[in-house]
């Protein structure tokens, strides 16, 4: 974004009536006015105006936003306020005063190539691998289900298995560097996005799938960005499943079933009917919308670096997503997002189920082996 457009930009926000703040998942977090959307802006309009520095408190409120977008779509002149508060943020990262504990977690990546830091040596020890004659398919597995939720992991190769293709994972991916794109670090994510190019490009597959819309936006959004080309199509794994609705199982009494839409693949890549038409034919009955969904879906608290540096205040966030389930009378939450997935069932009580989308279908397996039994 240019100086002259950032002004105006943050001008009008900071003058502005703020409704937007009432979808702020950070105001209903800290319930104070400074990290809301104006309270971003306007600390932005004053270091351009010479008014105020930012100083530790303005570095503070900038990294307590999700870049959720969430804003956005209430916002008439549509300010974006995720992508001004990530433009700071890399200035942040450059004069070296980013939060200690997104220096270690850039620092983990680094050294282990995941934000866990976890050995590099486990990241794909779960898989069983098939052989095909066909090109099969490549799975980027990303950090959050190769670490914290390997059922995710191993269910999207057992579904993508069960449908006749064979699934490759690379031991020698490393992050997609999301998180530090996010929060100001392309230097740190470039280097993850050279280091993916190099071991994606050089395996022999159709395309690469997907169960991550943080790894999706940054395969896509940030490399092309950062000018470092993949050379096969990348999708969500939603959208490979919708070509493939009748070979799906079903549940045969899922009970009232809602989906929570991750940002980055609604409001950020517009991905709103796949996952649904995908969850559907699985839960074998319609969705029960929660009151806020598609582009007015709320956060689940997990993004942006948000959890690292301020756990409280993300769990807020995601019980109150859990509240807004659990208003449909649902027995199942699904998302399609790992990370989603890992904040929303932290903070489930036992009779909300909450599993992401590929994980629906070892729930399937399950449910026609205990009727055949
Ligand atoms: S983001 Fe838009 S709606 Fe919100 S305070 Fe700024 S100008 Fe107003
Ligand atoms: S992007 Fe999300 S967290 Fe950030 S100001 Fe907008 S609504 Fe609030």
């Amino acid at each position: 974004m240019d100086a002259e457009k950032l002004a105006e930009d943050v001008r009008m926000c900071a003058a502005c009536s703020k409704m937007c703040r009432h979808v702020c998942p950070t105001f209903f977090a800290w319930r104070s006015d400074s990290p809301t959307p104006h309270g971003r802006a306007l600390l932005i309009h004053q270091e351009i105006t010479g008014a105020r520095e930012i100083d530790a408190r303005g570095i503070e409120v900038l990294y307590q936003c999700l870049e959720c977008s969430h804003c956005l779509t209430w916002c008439k002149p549509e300010i974006d306020i995720a992508t001004i508060v990530e433009e700071r943020r890399r200035e942040i990262v450059a004069a070296e005063q980013r939060p200690d504990g997104l220096l270690k977690m850039a620092e983990a990546i680094r050294k282990d190539k995941n934000p866990f830091g976890e050995p590099h040596a486990q990241r794909s020890n779960w898989i069983q691998r098939t052989e095909s004659k066909n090109p099969p398919l490549l799975y980027f597995t990303g950090c959050t289900a190769a670490y914290r939720e390997k059922d995710i992991a191993e269910s999207s190769v057992a579904i993508l298995q069960s449908l006749g293709y064979s699934v490759m994972v690379s031991p020698d991916e490393v992050c997609c560097g999301s998180p530090l794109f996010r929060t100001g670090d392309d230097t740190t994510g470039r280097e993850c996005a050279e280091a993916n190019a190099d071991v994606l490009n050089s395996l022999e597959a159709k395309e690469i799938i997907v169960t991550c819309p943080g790894c999706f936006r940054a395969l896509t959004d940030d490399y092309s960005r950062l000018g470092v080309e993949l050379n096969k199509p990348v999708r969500h794994i939603s959208q490979l499943l919708t070509e493939h609705l009748d070979d799906l199982p079903s549940l045969s009494d899922a009970g009232p079933v809602t989906y929570h839409d991750p940002c980055h693949l609604g409001r950020h890549s517009q991905i709103f009917d796949e996952p649904r038409r995908v969850i559907e034919r699985m839960a074998g009955r319609e969705i029960s919308e929660m009151e806020r969904n598609r582009e007015n879906a709320s956060c689940c608290g997990n993004g942006a670096g948000l959890r690292t540096l301020f756990p409280e205040q993300a769990k807020i966030i995601g019980s109150e997503r859990i509240a807004h389930a659990l208003l449909t009378g649902a027995r199942y939450l699904i998302t399609a997002c790992p990370f989603c997935k890992n904040m929303l069932s932290s903070q489930a009580p036992d009779e909300l189920r909450v599993l992401d989308l590929p994980e629906l279908f070892l729930e399937c397996e399950k449910s026609s082996d205990t009727k055949s039994d």
